[in-house]
């Protein structure tokens, strides 16, 4: 897996201060997509045990307090990158206690695979759904556009809530 940006300082994706990764591949190709050069998996450099260790200690880095991890893209449930991913956020619930991960996907929560719903059962809230340029709505919070939900799954819990902002 490769990734285009890390930013371990990060305060619009997702509740609170967080860790951001931005993963490389995505094949939906929305019209109007605010990442474009994220679609190729060759774009950005290889993720590596390094930036896993770094996104972890940065997770525990009492200076500066994170919520938790955004995973990105891309396309983070791409089954291209789910194997490297499933290492990382079995490590962060592991090694970095109280931390919540939100994920972006274009994918539909109802359609996942099994492949993606084991990546899922690691996420704490789901953005799912392509960009739809025509549903665009500026007024809506952590989605683009009106046929994306925002999903908040309960530990423990195999049904989730939906949040409506
Ligand atoms: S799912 Fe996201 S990254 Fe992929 S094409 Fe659509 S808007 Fe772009």
């Amino acid at each position: 897996m490769n990734y285009l940006q890390y930013y371990p300082v990060d305060v619009v994706n997702g509740e609170g201060t967080r860790c951001t990764l931005f993963v490389s591949g995505c094949t939906h190709r929305c019209r109007g997509c605010y990442n474009q050069k994220s679609w190729s998996f060759n774009a950005g450099r290889a993720f590596d045990e390094t930036m896993a260790q770094q996104i972890i200690d940065d997770l525990n880095d009492t200076r500066i307090k994170r919520q938790g991890l955004t995973l990105s893209g891309g396309d983070p449930f791409h089954p291209h990158n789910i194997p490297t991913l499933l290492k990382l956020v079995k490590r962060v619930k592991t090694e970095c206690p109280n931390k919540d991960i939100w994920a972006w996907t274009g994918y539909v929560l109802g359609d996942f695979t099994p492949l993606q719903r084991e990546l899922l059962a690691y996420v704490d809230v789901l953005i799912d759904g392509k960009f739809e340029q025509d549903l665009y709505d500026p007024s809506l919070i952590w989605r683009g556009s009106s046929n994306q939900c925002v999903y908040r799954f309960d530990q423990g819990t195999a049904k989730p809530s939906v949040i409506s902002y």
